[in-house]
């Protein structure tokens, strides 16, 4: 499925993401996976700021997710995402 950072987020127009690219909130970007069910990395503030732990992990029956190791932000990065996403 198709994903947009406007998706679920307050965002609108340009926006830069974590590899530096400048996106336009409304693009349409190609699924991560056509076979698996994916986390944006992107968009995951790994809940912070809305609960104590992630909640697709929290409530996830067969422990699929996990944390990315190609993506190790600090707490306050994953504030300062969620802060930017959700005005
Ligand atoms: S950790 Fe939270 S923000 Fe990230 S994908 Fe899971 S539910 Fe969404």
């Amino acid at each position: 499925m198709e994903w947009s950072i406007s998706d679920g987020t307050t965002i609108k127009g340009p926006f830069t993401l974590l590899d530096g690219t400048v996106v336009d909130a409304d693009k349409r970007n190609s699924p991560v996976s056509v076979d698996t069910y994916y986390i944006t990395p992107n968009k995951c503030t790994e809940c912070q700021g809305f609960h104590e732990e992630p909640q697709c992990a929290a409530v996830c029956p067969v422990d699929c997710c996990v944390p990315d190791e190609m993506y190790r932000e600090t707490v306050e990065e994953l504030l300062a995402k969620k802060e930017k996403m959700h005005i």
